[in-house]
């Protein structure tokens, strides 16, 4: 289900424009707008729930359907060489979309 105030399910429905590197049924993968590293993707399923807190058994299958092929996505977007994944969640990570989604980080040595 997708909720119609969510921007990342908004861009999902194509009412907001991204750069989409990666779609399927399940999921879509995007570049982020304000890149923290030289490669900056957004993976995200097509279910809108806010935090990993919220993942259950039902949502358990999309999160590694997600996890599963970041690998594959990730080598064709030239990470082959290493990359980061974060999950913000909530205020003290500095979550600022309250839709799921796993960051993609790499294109170079990261610094931290
Ligand atoms: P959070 O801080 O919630 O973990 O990450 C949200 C991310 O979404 C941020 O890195 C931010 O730059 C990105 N973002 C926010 N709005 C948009 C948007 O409209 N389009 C794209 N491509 N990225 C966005
Ligand atoms: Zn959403």
């Amino acid at each position: 289900m997708l909720n119609n105030d969510c921007i990342f399910c908004k861009i999902i429905k194509g009412e907001i424009p991204s750069s989409k590197v990666y779609e399927d049924d399940k999921m879509l993968v995007f570049k982020d707008i304000e890149p923290k590293a030289k490669v900056h993707l957004l993976a995200i399923g097509k279910d809108h729930f806010k935090l990993i807190s919220e993942a259950d058994e039902g949502r358990a299958e999309l999160l590694k359907y997600i996890l599963l092929k970041i690998p594959k996505i990730a080598e064709a977007n030239g990470l082959a060489n290493g990359y980061r994944l974060v999950i913000n969640q909530g205020e003290d990570a500095g979550q600022t979309v309250f839709h799921l989604h796993v960051h993609i980080l790499g294109g170079e040595k990261l610094p931290w």
